[in-house]
């Protein structure tokens, strides 16, 4: 049997590809090597709690019925119900940096307001950038690569507005390091402020186990623990299978992949790789995170922000750090402060700060258990140091350590074991391939390296490049 289609990967992507794929009646299977979808927005059971890999929040949100938006396109493109999404939106997020404090919700008004308010001369530069930001044709990203830096310090003045800008765009999503790609800034910055935050109540499993049930439901088959250790090219040079980790070989028409620009190549074979692959296509950015259960609420410690994006540094350092982690900046998360129909079962905080990859891979098992442990009570230390100030905006905010009930942590080396991404690269190459191209003929990338990051972008991104696969004729 030829499948028509063979997507590596049964992440956000992946998933996404499949369903539009399945539901045009190709033949199609995702093989994916881990036992659990869902890829880098994953979700695991530890110790009798229930914890999401990667959720902070659903970025993209608009409300039911919203036409021709991120969010309700990709719905109605997998022909999924909004109301099956379970959206809870933020009550509000912030971005705190020394002596200044920028709130926002999923009325962008507020950020306006919040923006004149602390940076009152930029009002009429800051309108004129949003006004940029909401005439941007997607469809015709530029090929060439702009710093988001050097773009927004010719439209603002303010140094530090800049910076509060920036933070969580590249939290959210920049595969480059100390700046983000200029279209990638629009994107990000359009999917969190001028769209906004929401959390499926449930969690990610929510919405994962509507893109499954789905897919199977549209006749695609999914094979988990099913990697791929190669994908076989022709004669010319063109896709026409993949050999899986056990040695089934696979005849395919067409390949998809959500494994990564530089791993999808290297399955293709070293040679390729080579050819191929430029320093600059290697992503570095990696995280730590750790997730604390309480016995209180986030709020009754002073954490009342669904997300808090900070840097206790006026200009913060967006890159691999020398050390295990960086905890001068990054973002504090809690998914009780997103609004539910039934209050969560357990109270949370997530909190993520940059990591070094090749840093957490020298460590030998002693070591690794005990830097997890330190680096997490460190990395809570100083952000509580910054924040725990009488003269903080927003007000004082306490330790939660003698409220921690339950801790994991999470660290490159969960993320490498379980995604397959060398190193624990998140966010994949600095150099996107915005059209999904990846050299090798019959081969498309989709997801982080296509340049949708998120959610909704990596389930748009799986749309968009199986729509391409559509338009082309089936050859038997
Ligand atoms: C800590 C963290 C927090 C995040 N927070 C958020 C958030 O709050 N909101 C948000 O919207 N996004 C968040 N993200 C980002 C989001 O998770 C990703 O952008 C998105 O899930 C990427 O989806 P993808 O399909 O492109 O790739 P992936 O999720 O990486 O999926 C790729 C899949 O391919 C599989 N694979 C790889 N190689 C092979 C192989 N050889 N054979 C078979 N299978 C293979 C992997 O196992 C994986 O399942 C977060 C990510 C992390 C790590």
């Amino acid at each position: 049997m030829i499948y028509d289609t063979i997507i590596i990967g049964a992440g956000m992507s992946g998933l996404a590809a499949g369903i539009r794929l399945a539901q045009q009646d190709r033949k199609v299977a995702i093989v994916e090597k881990h036992y659990v979808w869902g890829g880098l927005n994953s979700f695991y059971g530890k110790d009798g709690y229930r914890f999401d890999v990667g959720l902070h929040a659903l970025t993209n949100f608009v409300p039911k019925g919203t036409r021709g938006m991120p969010l309700t396109r990709t719905i109605k493109q997998l022909r999924l119900r909004y109301d099956d999404f379970a959206l809870g939106e933020h009550g509000h997020s912030e971005i705190l940096f020394p002596g200044a404090r920028l709130e926002f919700t999923n009325n962008f008004e507020l950020l306006t307001e919040e923006v004149a308010r602390v940076f009152p001369g930029e009002l009429d530069r800051f309108r004129a950038l949003v006004r940029e930001i909401e005439e941007t044709v997607w469809d015709t990203r530029a090929p060439e690569f702009f710093s988001a830096r050097e773009e927004l310090a010719k439209r603002l003045r303010e140094p530090l507005l800049i910076e509060m800008l920036l933070l969580p765009t590249c939290y959210y999503g920049s595969a480059m390091e100390d700046d983000v790609e200029w279209d990638q800034f629009k994107v990000l910055f359009s999917s969190i402020f001028l769209e906004g935050l929401a959390r499926p109540e449930g969690g990610v499993r929510t919405i994962l186990n509507l893109l499954v049930k789905r897919f199977r439901k549209v006749g695609g088959e999914l094979r988990m623990k099913n990697g791929v250790e190669r994908i076989q090219l022709d004669s010319d040079s063109r896709v026409c299978g993949v050999v899986l980790e056990d040695g089934t070989e696979l005849e395919t028409r067409a390949v998809i992949s959500s494994a990564g620009l530089v791993e999808s190549l290297e399955l293709c074979g070293a040679p390729t790789a080579k050819q191929e692959l430029e320093p600059a296509d290697r992503g570095r950015l990696t995280f730590l995170e750790s997730i604390s259960v309480l016995d209180c609420t986030p709020a009754s410690l002073g954490y009342t922000a669904a997300t808090s994006f900070f840097s206790s540094q006026s200009r913060f350092d967006y890159r691999p750090p020398a050390e295990l982690c960086d905890y001068r900046s990054g973002l504090l998360s809690s998914p009780n402060n997103f609004a539910a129909k039934k209050p969560m079962t357990d109270q949370l905080l997530r909190m993520t700060v940059l990591a070094n990859g090749p840093a957490w891979e020298s460590l030998s098992p002693e070591e690794y258990a005990a830097e997890k442990k330190l680096q997490a009570a460190s990395a809570e230390a100083a952000l509580v140091e910054f924040t725990d100030s009488e003269a903080l905006p927003g007000g004082p905010r306490q330790s939660w350590d003698s409220h921690t009930v339950y801790r994991d942590v999470f660290t490159p080396n969960t993320i490498r074991r379980f995604t397959g991404h060398p190193g624990g690269i998140v966010y994949g190459s600095p150099r996107k391939r915005k059209q999904g191209e990846s050299g090798i003929d019959g081969l498309a990338l989709c997801g982080t390296d296509h340049g949708y990051l998120g959610i909704v972008g990596a389930m748009a991104s799986g749309c968009i490049i199986a729509n391409e696969q559509l338009l082309s004729p089936v050859t038997s």
